[in-house]
């Protein structure tokens, strides 16, 4: 009999990239969402097969799935700076008290349990690249902090019920993401930066774009949470392309990559802003046998290709 899994979040950027891949694998697939930051867009395909339903709720409430559950992914979150800024609360909330109900269900249920965790965890590193073992440095009162530290709680949350109630569970710290079916307004610099290119618009480069990220291509992250679920590692494990670049190139490799004649213009960079991020994947690596695939380059091109569509 095919196995079932619940992705909160499902709706959403990567939680819709899951569904199609458990779908893919012959799971029975339940996505939840509240449609806050999800979009049933991303998961219209899906509609009508009879091997996934959609539930509309919010996960800070009780959540009730009826039979059998073999695997929870807890994915329900606004994830983008904008978001956090416009929505503190309800990521406060998804993140402590979505993350314990979706807990207890899992619990409930005899399933296995997958955080979705983020580089956020390390705040504005102080050691670089970042490996698991690394605490982090997070203001907790910044505008970044209700994200921050909801997904430092989760993942103590996540490793209370491991330790005190033998569940099984998965901590994945997702990196920098990138693909189709992200946002084109969530305020995150590639869409940020491959709208304004695609319409002609100024490019938007925050502080001196010396601030560097590592951007992963959707389908590499998806493959390494899947390999992670399947896995029998309950520590956090980093998923994400240890490809660096600073913002500032970013931005022209994208003004290149789409052959516009935007002009780079320089904003303030927001408090807190990281000033460096590149995840250490050894773990990765030897654990699940995983790394990424796609050059950003590659990433970019397909993704361009969403953009084009959708603008
Ligand atoms: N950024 C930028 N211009 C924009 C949006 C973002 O320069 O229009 C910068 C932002 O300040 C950060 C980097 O790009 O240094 C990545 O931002 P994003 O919001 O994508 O992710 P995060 O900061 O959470 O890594």
């Amino acid at each position: 009999m095919s196995k079932k899994v619940l992705i909160t979040g499902g709706a959403g950027f990567l939680g819709s990239h899951l569904c199609d891949r458990f779908i893919n694998e012959g799971w029975k697939v339940i996505a939840m969402d509240n449609l806050i930051t999800g979009n049933p867009n991303n998961i219209g395909h899906l509609f009508g097969n009879p091997d996934f339903k959609f539930i509309q709720h919010d996960v800070t409430d009780f959540i009730h799935v009826e039979g059998d559950l073999d695997l929870v992914l807890h994915f329900a979150s606004p994830a983008s700076p904008i978001d956090y800024l416009e929505m503190p609360i309800q990521t406060l909330k998804v993140g402590s008290l979505g993350t314990h109900k979706a807990l207890g269900l899992a619990k409930a249920k005899g399933a296995r349990f997958l955080l979705a965790s983020t580089s956020e965890v390390y705040g504005d590193p102080l050691i670089h690249p970042q490996t698991e073992d690394y605490w982090g440095n997070v203001n907790p009162i910044g505008f970044r902090g209700v994200y921050d530290e909801a997904k430092r709680f989760a993942e103590a949350m996540t490793m209370g019920y491991h330790r005190y109630h033998g569940l099984e569970t998965r901590i994945v710290r997702i990196f920098n993401t990138y693909g189709s079916r992200m946002r084109l307004n969530d305020g995150r610099a590639l869409p940020a930066f491959m709208s304004q290119a695609l319409r002609g618009e100024d490019i938007t480069v925050f502080g001196d774009g010396s601030q560097t990220r590592s951007f992963t291509y959707v389908d590499d992250l998806v493959e390494g949470i899947y390999r992670l679920a399947m896995s029998d590692h309950a520590e956090p494990v980093n998923i994400g392309n240890p490809q660096e670049i600073s913002i500032l190139d970013f931005a022209k490799e994208i003004i290149e990559l789409t052959g516009s004649d935007s002009k780079i213009i320089f904003k303030d960079l927001p408090k807190d802003d990281p000033k460096i991020r590149k995840p250490d994947i050894s773990k990765a690596k030897s654990i699940l046998n995983w790394e990424p695939k796609y050059p950003r380059h590659e990433g970019l091109k397909i993704t361009l290709e969403y953009f084009k569509n959708m603008i």
